[in-house]
């Protein structure tokens, strides 16, 4: 079965529309589907031209926020309530386009956890938009090393065990490939169409670009260190203190040996700091050792993935949580 899971938030005039062109393109796979509108707290007809939807189609199914959670809030509710195997996430501006979902699908057949769109010829604002994107994408392949041209395209599959594997927070949705790079997943991208906006506005703008270079951080921390703060932290609070302990020895040894004053001298300061803040990052490591623990403990999470198991009385594949 697949599942897509479309994010909405005041798309009155862009629904009807999409459900359409969806419904065709997916009638003629020929397989069994359920389409997910979640609904982020619309103030617009967007709640009742859904509702309509639904009670005329029963494959469709509709998530109401509230009030507005955010783009990611309303993709994780998505995936938390898909059934299908196969997860699709899609814009419901008919920015992205459902002709591209079957060669979505078809990657993902081939053996992708991931297949990412990349919107080669984006139809937004060359300077709000595609510049400040083209940069941030640079940079997250870089710090992540997964390198795909358009992390922001929201249309992508992505198998359940991966999608379902994460709690998303802030806006987070877009870093999944560089999170589940961690855990071995395949990932891939392919270009797919792109069209302007026709109705309704967009709801981002530049500040965007700050929260997501934010993120990257984040990402890169919990994809590489996540299992590991205190050597991070710990690594570098040894050094400061080894030097710190160093500078101060030597103090010493001229103090009680050569009888100098030491008591002016910047190095004192110097060393005094450095231990200082050596134990400080050693601390901060083993209580972040202590957090992760009860982080992956909290979630019975496990640090890794099987893929398959043999001999152990059933061959099975599952995400390393059960
Ligand atoms: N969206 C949402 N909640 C929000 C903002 C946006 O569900 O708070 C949805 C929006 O309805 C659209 C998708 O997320 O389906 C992408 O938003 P938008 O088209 O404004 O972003 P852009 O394509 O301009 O990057
Ligand atoms: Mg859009």
């Amino acid at each position: 079965m697949i599942s897509v899971v479309i994010p909405a938030y005041n798309e009155e005039e862009n629904i009807p529309i999409l459900y359409e062109k969806l419904k065709k393109v997916l009638d003629n796979l020929g397989e069994d589907y359920e389409i997910i509108f979640v609904d982020d707290g619309s103030t617009d007809r967007t709640p009742q031209i859904l509702e309509d939807i639904a009670k005329k189609d029963k494959k469709v199914k509709v998530i109401r926020f509230r009030r507005n959670f955010g783009q990611t809030a309303a993709i994780y509710a998505g995936f938390e309530h898909a059934e299908g195997d196969i997860i699709i996430t899609m814009d419901a501006d008919l920015q992205n386009d459902p002709e591209d979902i079957p060669r979505l699908l078809e990657k993902i057949r081939e053996g992708y956890d991931i297949v990412s769109g990349w919107r080669k010829d984006r139809k937004d604002p060359f300077l709000s938009r595609k510049l400040p994107s083209m940069i941030a994408n640079w940079i997250i392949s870089k710090v992540t090393g997964v390198e795909l041209h358009d992390y922001g395209c929201t249309l992508k599959a992505y198998r359940k065990e991966i999608a379902k594997r994460y709690r998303l927070y802030g806006d987070m949705h877009r870093f999944l490939p560089a999170l589940a790079k961690r855990f071995g997943a395949k990932i891939t991208e392919i270009p797919v169409k792109h069209h302007p906006r026709l109705y309704g506005k967009s709801k981002y703008g530049i500040d965007r670009t700050i929260r997501v270079i934010l993120d990257i951080f984040l990402v890169k921390f919990l994809n590489e260190y996540i299992t590991r703060p205190l050597y991070v932290f710990g690594g570098v609070g040894f050094i400061l203190f080894f030097l710190g302990f160093i500078f101060g020895l030597y103090l010493t040894v001229l103090k009680i040996f050569f009888g100098q004053d030491i008591g002016g001298r910047p190095l004192l300061i110097l060393s005094v700091l450095l231990i200082l803040s050596g134990i400080q990052l050693i601390s901060t490591g083993i209580i972040a050792e202590l957090i992760v623990r009860t982080y992956y403990e909290s979630r019975g999470e496990k640090p890794y993935i099987i893929e398959k198991k043999i001999n152990f009385g059933e061959v099975k594949e599952d995400g390393g949580n059960s």
